[in-house]
């Protein structure tokens, strides 16, 4: 199955509304997931179709309406997450996982963080985080600043584990 995508070759996803958590961590690592708490199969369909996106599902309905039409669609057993990611490693090709906050996408809109002066932000971050890091980024959508406490730190050690294999 041909996975390769547009952005640097990379795939990007349609994660299923089950699956929330697996949405936040892949944007996190950089890949372009787009997630809808609430969305009839129908029009996740649709929306697959004309981005090209892979379909990320525990819905087995879903997967069959899905590959039936030619789709790509990955469907997780597993209930643990770092299985399901094994789950998605393995069917979409990824070779590595990495964390990397100027790669990374806001984990709220799926939108490119970008580095941010610290300097700029300094009034709406407490002093304490302020004291302790010196990179942020900044998510335009959702005004959100990140830094490597939130954005990274957390998922080194799930990242770790994932590349171990
Ligand atoms: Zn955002």
């Amino acid at each position: 199955m041909e996975m390769l995508r547009k952005e640097q070759n990379e795939p990007i996803f349609f994660v299923d509304a089950m699956l929330g958590n697996i949405a936040k961590k892949l944007r996190l690592m950089g890949y372009d997931s787009k997630y809808l708490a609430d969305i009839e199969d129908d029009e996740l369909i649709n929306q697959v179709k004309k981005d090209h996106r892979i379909i990320i599902s525990r819905d087995e309905d879903l997967i069959r309406k899905s590959l039936k039409l030619g789709l790509e669609a990955i469907f997780v057993k597993n209930r643990q997450e770092i299985e399901q990611f094994r789950e998605i490693i393995k069917k979409s090709n990824l070779k590595n996982f990495e964390i990397n906050g100027d790669r990374a996408r806001c984990p709220n809109c799926n939108f490119k963080t970008e580095s941010v002066d610290k300097k700029n932000i300094y009034k709406k971050i407490p002093s304490k985080i302020l004291e302790h890091n010196d990179k942020f980024w900044e998510c335009k959508v959702c005004d959100k600043i990140f830094w490597e406490g939130t954005h990274i730190k957390n998922l080194q050690k799930f990242v770790g584990k994932l590349n171990e294999r």
